[in-house]
């Protein structure tokens, strides 16, 4: 079986999974490059559950349109992959062999952090897909401990992808062209992950928020960079990381992708 590797992306505004541009063209090549996956797992910014992962057991997941202020087309849209139940059984107990509590959903269906960039990456929603949730409050090493836990779903050939966004301030995105020229404090963060990501260097990844530049002004809240924390660790602690995308969107968005291998 060969394993994939695990993957960051960033879905950046509902509106790519339609309107034009270099990250959604990225992403519609991006799944044709990769070997065919078994299952898809994915952890979006989207879906934070309190205390203890959450993983979801539906085996026909809706399409959540957790957005709003968007054109209708946008709400129209179903991505009917099957769900993953025996893959989050799997995922359940090696979370809990970690020592991890896991909480399980029946129901949960796939939000758009998971359904935006799935539906350019494999459009014909022909793979089992099934979530598992950030923990709201805990801290970037917690969830590279998670991806941690995680990883041996890859030696079955599920593929392990995060989803949030390299930078995310909303306040500085809205009313912005998509085209807005970029800011300082954004292209300064972005560069700082990329050589840390580089070079591998974990602890002070995990400790962005104190170093990186801009931190706290690219993340008011933490939610779309955990899911990078997940793919980290679901990588293994020797894998390189590779940026395989950038382009930013509305000036405050940088649209980075990584792949740990
Ligand atoms: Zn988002």
């Amino acid at each position: 079986m060969i394993k994939l590797p695990t993957l960051f992306v960033s879905h950046g505004s509902p509106m790519l999974a339609i309107l034009d541009s270099p990250a959604r063209r990225f992403l519609l090549e991006l799944g044709k490059t990769l070997p065919r996956p078994t299952a898809i797992v994915a952890v979006s910014a989207h879906w934070e559950a309190m205390g203890a992962p959450a993983a979801s057991f539906a085996a026909e997941p809706a399409t959540i349109h957790d957005f709003g202020g968007f054109p209708a087309a946008l709400g129209e849209i179903e991505y009917p992959a099957q769900g993953a139940p025996e893959v989050a059984a799997r995922a359940t107990r090696l979370l809990e062999q970690a020592g991890l509590p896991v909480q399980r959903s029946a129901e949960r269906g796939l939000d758009h952090g998971a359904w935006v960039p799935l539906s350019l990456m494999y459009p014909d929603a022909a793979i089992p897909t099934m979530q598992i949730s950030l923990v709201r409050g805990a801290t970037p090493a917690d969830h590279y401990r998670i991806g941690q836990a995680l990883a041996p779903l890859r030696d079955q050939g599920a593929l392990i992808i995060g989803s949030g966004s390299l930078t995310h301030n909303l306040h500085e995105f809205w009313g912005k062209p998509i085209d807005a020229s970029v800011p300082g404090w954004v292209s300064e963060f972005d560069a700082w992950m990329m050589s840390r990501l580089h070079g591998n260097q974990r602890d002070a990844l995990f400790d962005y928020r104190r170093q990186a530049p801009f931190a706290v002004r690219n993340h008011p809240t933490e939610e779309h960079l955990l899911p990078l924390f997940v793919a980290l660790g679901a990588a293994g602690a020797d894998a390189n990381a590779q940026r395989i995308h950038a382009s930013y969107e509305y000036g405050a968005l940088a649209m980075d992708a990584y792949a740990f291998s």
